[in-house]
């Protein structure tokens, strides 16, 4: 269901214009820069994906116009129809919706980013799909450390056995973890969930070349890096309010 069709009905969304992206390009790059600088880390060690689910092509064309290279989407058909209408920009893809395995052949086709591989099947697809003449398909684990049941990613306690088979995949190459934890307005509980993450992936570390964590978004990117966040996933700071729900 979640990674179904666009919705037919609800057009994407115009999104703010060039002056608007460049400011909010601006602001969002500044929280990164403050946050990175309270963490006592260097802010390029901080990837901004931007998140443009829900809004037009135009609207990431004039981000990418305010300097933005990579972009994130969650549902395939929305996604291939803005690749093809922005085919003269070079830009980076990401996937990061949940994914049916009747999917992952496009999936590994157009995008050079999965952050949301959560089962071994998911993974064995897209490696044999990742076509020959492309470099591996760049690949995060996503793990729910919140344990909410309704929630996708692989728990915790699978999770060292699934890196182990992933990392063995030839058409994939294993960058790290990605996590969506509960919502929360408290700044503990966000750093505490993203903690979890940095734990499991420090440990993981030992025994993988592990470079990325995937945590952040608009509400709680700060948190996340102090964390350690290598790559914070914005989409409402700097397109707007979505008219579909995440
Ligand atoms: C929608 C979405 C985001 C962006 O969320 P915002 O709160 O709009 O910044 C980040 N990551 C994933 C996986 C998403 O689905």
């Amino acid at each position: 269901m979640n990674n179904g069709p666009f919705p037919s009905e609800l057009e994407p969304a115009a999104g703010p214009g060039a002056d608007s992206a460049t400011a909010r390009l601006q602001g969002v790059r500044g929280r990164i820069a403050a946050a990175a600088a309270r963490a006592g880390r260097d802010p390029a060690s901080v990837e901004l994906l931007a998140v443009s689910k829900a809004f037009g092509a135009a609207a990431v064309r004039a981000l990418a116009g305010a300097g933005q290279r990579a972009f994130g989407e969650n549902y395939l058909q929305e996604a291939l129809v803005k690749q093809a209408a922005l085919a003269d920009l070079a830009l980076d893809w990401h996937f990061i919706g949940p994914i049916q395995s009747n999917k992952t052949r496009p999936i590994a086709e157009n995008f050079g980013w999965v952050h949301s591989v959560d089962r071994l099947k998911i993974a064995q697809r897209l490696s044999a799909q990742r076509p020959l003449g492309l470099p591996p398909l760049n690949v995060c684990i996503e793990v729910n450390v919140s344990g909410e049941a309704s929630k996708g990613g692989a728990s915790p306690d699978a999770l060292p056995e699934l890196v182990e088979a992933v990392a063995r995949l030839p058409g994939l190459r294993l960058r790290g973890m990605m996590t969506i934890p509960a919502p929360t307005h408290d700044f503990d509980a966000q750093r505490a969930a993203f903690r979890r993450l940095r734990e499991l992936f420090d440990g993981l570390r030992e025994r993988h070349a592990l470079d990325t964590m995937s945590m952040g978004m608009s509400a709680d990117l700060e948190a996340a890096i102090l964390e350690g966040a290598t790559i914070v996933r914005v989409g409402t700071a700097l397109f707007g309010e979505r008219k579909y729900p995440r």
